[in-house]
């Protein structure tokens, strides 16, 4: 008898399971709507021309070697990702409040903070919206939290942002509460707040003393603009708040595999940063020592080279362009067969992905009868569609809602 006998099964992850579905399905029109990765007008990916050339002269400079990173990375380029992030002028930065701990991605950024929360300042309950990237829970609870709870933020009826049942859930927050916020291009309803509504949001988790973790796995790919996509960010750090920030270098730099990712924190004091970045180094010291160098190394280059840099400010335009594009595309093939309901929500979401409004049954549906590979949810990945296939997917959503 094995001692794994006892193992049970644990459940798939959606994703990844609808990405093999659709590897192993022969059908020749087969779309894959599911996994959150850019993909060119031809459906291709996209190794982004600018990560090349960086990797190219990476590969010539005899003089770096495969040494161990230090336990927080690469500081040139979490200095240049915090800088990207908060903007230049930053108060936080010029006063030495703010700095970037190199992390495995996005996700590797979320466990470093969730960890440092929960055994170094104690919290247990966290908040996540409904719905919410669906591995927050995992990395949290993971990470030792003991209790996650919602606040609304989805209204199917409006297709938009549920404001009052969100804030109304904020202010039920028990004492030392985190809240994770998505910083721009919610996933996966693709539906952010307006700068107001951001106003709001703030002034509950003032009120609620709650720690804000923002979510940034998006900046530059959601408008295009690398700015516009950190206000809230930098909203937040103009307010003063105390907070970490965990951006994903995955989409804006198509580096989805190199785990590149910065944790940036925001502390009210100086003075606190040389004890805070000691916690931080032993807890990644316990969980992979240090973090791998080729990611940081093209991005640091790309952010540091000023032709550069705006190489890569066109390549982000490129795609959420492109993103932009589709979204239009489908919502007029969609209008143009006559499909029952409104489908302007296509068109006012932002980022990678958007919630159709197509419930489980008739998700599973587009499946099932049509190859079109979407999350049980009604989330689709816009960077799925293409000029070659938007139309076969509209006639899928029409003949499956009529
Ligand atoms: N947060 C959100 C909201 C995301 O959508 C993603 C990417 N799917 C991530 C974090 C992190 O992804 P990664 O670890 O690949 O950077």
């Amino acid at each position: 008898m094995s001692v794994f006998s006892v193992v049970k099964e644990g459940a798939p992850i959606e994703v990844f399971a609808l990405t093999k579905a659709y590897q192993d399905d022969s059908y020749e029109k087969k779309v894959n709507l599911g996994v959150g990765a850019y993909r060119t007008e031809k459906g291709t990916p996209w190794v982004l021309p600018v990560v090349r050339q960086a990797e190219k002269m990476l590969a010539a400079d005899e003089t770096l070697n495969k040494e161990y990173l230090p336990v927080l990375g690469f500081e040139k380029f979490s200095a240049a990702a915090t800088t990207m992030l908060l903007g230049s002028d930053s108060q936080a930065l010029l006063e030495n409040r703010a700095f970037g701990v190199q992390a495995l991605s996005g996700t590797g950024s979320l466990r470093v903070a969730a960890e440092f929360l929960a055994r170094q300042l104690g919290y247990t309950t966290y908040f996540v919206s409904v719905p919410t990237w669906e591995n927050h829970n995992l990395v949290f609870k993971n990470a030792g939290f003991v209790e996650g709870r919602t606040y609304r933020y989805w209204n199917e009826t409006k297709r938009g942002l549920d404001l009052e049942g969100m804030l109304d859930d904020l202010r039920s927050a028990p004492d030392k509460s985190v809240v994770i916020l998505h910083a721009c291009a919610h996933n996966p309803t693709g539906c952010d707040p307006t700068q107001e509504q951001w106003k709001l949001i703030a002034d509950v988790v003032e009120e609620k003393k709650m720690f804000p973790i923002l979510d940034c796995a998006y900046q530059g790919f959601a408008s295009g603009d690398l700015d516009k996509d950190a206000w809230s960010v930098r909203y937040f750090a103009t307010r003063g708040f105390e907070f970490f920030c965990c951006q994903s270098f995955a989409k804006n730099f198509g580096l989805y595999n190199e785990r590149i990712g910065n944790l940036t924190c925001v502390v009210k004091n100086a003075s606190v940063v040389t004890n805070v970045k000691s916690q931080l180094t032993l807890i990644v010291r316990g969980m992979y020592s240090n973090p791998p160098s080729h990611g940081a190394r093209i991005v640091a280059h790309v952010l540091s080279d000023p032709q550069l840099f705006e190489e890569w400010k066109g390549c982000i335009k490129t795609m959420a362009s492109r993103v932009i594009e589709m979204r239009k595309s489908l919502r007029e093939a969609l209008e143009k067969l006559g499909t029952p309901g409104s489908w302007e929500h296509i068109t006012s979401q932002i980022g990678m992905f958007s919630y159709t409004g197509l419930n489980e049954q008739q998700s599973l549906h587009m499946v099932n009868n049509f190859h079109v590979y979407m999350l049980r949810s009604g989330r689709i990945s816009m960077c799925g569609l293409t000029p070659g296939n938007v139309d076969y997917v509209a006639n899928a959503i029409y003949e499956t809602i009529t």
